[in-house]
């Protein structure tokens, strides 16, 4: 679960951009300017409070992950920018790419995985988030979690690992790192310091328990994003709360080490164990692999 707490620090730090009724999905979308030029576009009526990012260059805009669909998030960009925008996923779960289908382009990884993904989430992957006591209040109107369904995409360009993407002005380097799935990308906004994390890294509790997770791949993750540290502003989280500070990140692979280390201390559960960190936790299987 995700807590009010971010809530608080993003109204101090961030002013809130009224984008209309309509183009909020009447206010299940809350847009927060981090800069003139970068937006970030919470969901928070949602316990997974999905966020998605909007990055405008000169000639393009990229959106990073577009949410869960309970609202169209498509509109809520365009309100933001007339440039064409290109989306990338941070991973291909679920709760990241089920506002794809709306767009025209779509980059993604070269893999199996993505591309079963990206066919549509069958129901029995999804049914526990869509329902209504997963939700607080303000629902779209129109929205019915009868009808709800996970509508697949297309990938247009297949992104290798250290690749620019060049908005005009600013450019956004990918980096693959697997962990919480095989398909888990970082971007990073080489002007401004900004990296976008998706899963696998948020200040609270992280998978890398599931069936689609690999402990080994994402201790190496860690160390990439560890090394990265010195140049990070912000990074921006994939759920939760719209931005982090990157010493995170450096905890991150320092936790990673830690879960290898048989004393360090954990709870047990259900095949898994859960490490307690400072700001965050980890799920992990039993032992962890
Ligand atoms: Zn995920």
């Amino acid at each position: 679960m995700f807590y009010a707490y971010a809530d608080e620090y993003e109204k101090e730090n961030f002013e809130v951009i009224d984008v209309g009724d309509n183009a909020s999905s009447q206010g299940w979308y809350v847009t927060y300017m981090i800069d003139n030029r970068t937006y970030a576009i919470l969901a928070p009526y949602h316990w997974q409070r999905t966020v998605s990012f909007l990055l405008i260059g000169d000639e393009k805009a990229l959106l990073i992950d577009t949410g869960m669909a309970f609202g169209n998030i498509k509109l809520n960009v365009e309100a933001l920018t007339d440039k064409p925008v290109i989306v990338v996923n941070t991973h291909s779960h679920y709760d990241h790419v089920s506002n794809n289908h709306l767009f025209e382009t779509v980059y993604g990884r070269d893999l199996d995985y993505t591309r079963k993904n990206a066919s549509g989430h069958p129901r029995a992957t999804w049914q526990n988030a869509i329902q209504p006591s997963a939700v607080s209040g303000n629902l779209p109107e129109g929205f019915d979690f009868e009808n709800y369904e996970n509508i697949g995409f297309e990938i247009d360009h297949y992104l290798e690992d250290g690749e620019i993407i060049d908005l005009g002005g600013r450019e956004i380097e990918v980096l693959h790192t697997p962990g919480h799935t095989p398909d888990s990308m970082l971007f990073f906004d080489r002007s401004t310091g900004y990296l976008a994390t998706g899963d696998t890294f948020y200040p609270s509790t992280l998978w890398a328990h599931r069936a689609d997770a690999n402990f080994t791949d994402y201790l190496e993750s860690a160390k990439r994003m560890a090394d990265l540290q010195p140049r990070v502003k912000y990074i921006l989280p994939g759920h939760g709360q719209i931005v982090a500070n990157p010493d995170f990140l450096g905890k991150l692979y320092n936790a990673f080490v830690a879960m290898r280390d048989p004393d360090t201390p954990y709870e047990t559960g259900e095949n898994r164990r859960r490490y307690q960190f400072d700001g965050f936790a980890a799920l992990v299987a039993d032992p962890p692999e």
